[in-house]
């Protein structure tokens, strides 16, 4: 009896002779076809595990969203309350019981506003808060089905990707698409003059946009036809689109019709701040520029990012939980020296970026310029506790480099 035991599978308790494959373990058996039975079981206990997961989540207050942007983001105010609440609403609407007519509809984002001003780093901190999937992705790369390019549906290959290919994790991320306005009809945009990438582009995005079940290659690309397509549902997912629309702040000031700089009354009576023309942005302004209306109507929340001035940038420089300058202190202190960088060498840095008219990208450049030689000596030094930067130091660093070689903007 005991024999037969031990040549039988412990799951079904067939025989060995009735079985191809008997896995042996320490104190039992199992055959191929309840282990392949077991692998279900796995999946699909494993699927409602992270489906409770997510339900169980506390979606946070609009308000705590905007503070936790606040930790990372410096300024934009208007873009991160604007953010804060159709991330609110798009997580409300996940949970929504349907038990009348109402449904809510989906809240994607359009954030306008020069390049290196944050749109990104939005996007990337709101996706941290959340603990959802997200990828970014660049409109250019895009073209119409058919043509050589990248189909859009492999943007959600790369979101697959991200979360090793677990779809219902996929189907509740977050997709940020950079450089939307490049992908604007080819009549408003005379650098495209076939539109393989224009409007042809915007209207295979909208049905991404709006929710619908989407197949995937899940290897991304047409490089792989023998590949198996997934299919996910876009419904739940959310997509954050960014653009600079560079360009665009001449037709704003024609639609509210006023030439003057400086301040002055708009139409309505309201005084016009004409050095930042974005904040007053409509949807209309996108459909000047070329996006078709269709697309605009899928991306409802639309919010603009106001261009850094010096007191942003400093600020950017030191506040941020992970601000630049407190991550080139941490990289000394691994050394065990002390970093200390006096407040004229700042105003430097934050010079020089404007000056290049780099914006906060060009804040690391000019760190690393003046950083380098130090973190290259200093390590094989002995007995080196501090280190100062001073005002002298920063220039010197900064003429001997590349950045100096730029053009003044
Ligand atoms: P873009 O608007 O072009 O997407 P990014 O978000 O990629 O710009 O910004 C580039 C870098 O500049 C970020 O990684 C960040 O370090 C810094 N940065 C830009 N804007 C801000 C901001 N408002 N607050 C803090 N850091 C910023």
């Amino acid at each position: 009896m005991k024999s037969d035991k031990q040549n039988s599978c412990s799951f079904c308790g067939r025989h060995q002779d009735r079985v191809q494959i008997l896995v042996t373990g320490l104190d039992a058996f199992i055959c191929e076809d309840c282990v392949e039975q077991a692998q279900k079981i796995v999946t699909s206990e494993l699927k409602s595990v992270t489906q409770k997961k997510h339900k169980t989540q506390k979606t946070k207050k609009p308000k705590e969203i905007k503070s936790f942007l606040d930790e990372y983001i410096i300024g934009q105010d208007d873009a991160k309350k604007i953010i804060a609440v159709a991330v609110y609403n798009h997580y409300k609407r996940l949970n929504q019981h349907i038990d009348d007519d109402i449904e809510i509809e989906k809240s994607n984002i359009m954030m306008v506003g020069q390049t290196g001003t944050g749109k990104t780093l939005i996007a990337k901190t709101i996706a941290k808060l959340l603990d959802v999937p997200f990828t970014i992705v660049d409109a250019t790369v895009f073209t119409q089905a058919g043509y050589v390019g990248e189909d859009v549906e492999s943007i959600l290959s790369r979101l697959l990707q991200v979360c090793d290919y677990d779809i219902t994790a996929a189907e509740r991320g977050i997709v940020y698409i950079d450089e939307i306005d490049k992908i604007t009809r080819s009549g408003d945009n005379p650098s495209i003059t076939k539109d393989v990438s224009g409007e042809g582009v915007q209207q295979a995005l909208l049905k991404l946009l709006e929710g619908t079940d989407v197949l995937v290659p899940p290897q991304g690309g047409r490089k792989h036809p023998e590949q198996k397509l997934v299919k996910i549902n876009t419904n739940n997912i959310l997509f954050i689109c960014g653009g600079a629309f560079d360009g665009i702040e001449k037709l704003i000031s024609k639609r509210m019709n006023s030439s003057v700089v400086g301040f002055k009354k708009g139409v309505d009576g309201h005084v016009v701040d004409k050095t930042n023309f974005l904040q007053y942005i409509t949807q209309q302004d996108l459909k000047s520029y070329g996006l078709i209306p269709e697309l605009i109507g899928r991306v409802p929340v639309l919010s603009h990012l106001d261009p850094l001035d010096k007191v942003a940038l400093k600020a950017i420089l030191l506040e941020p939980k992970n601000a630049l300058i407190k991550q080139y202190k941490k990289l000394f202190k691994l050394e065990h020296i002390e970093l200390i960088v006096e407040d004229e060498v700042i105003d430097i840095i934050v010079d020089k970026a404007l000056e290049y008219n780099l914006g906060a990208r060009g804040l690391r450049s000019i760190c690393e310029a003046i950083f380098t030689e130090a973190m290259f000596e200093l390590p094989s030094e002995k007995n080196v506790k501090k280190f100062m930067v001073d005002k002298a130091y920063a220039l010197e660093r900064i003429s001997k480099s590349k950045i100096s070689k730029l053009k003044v903007a």
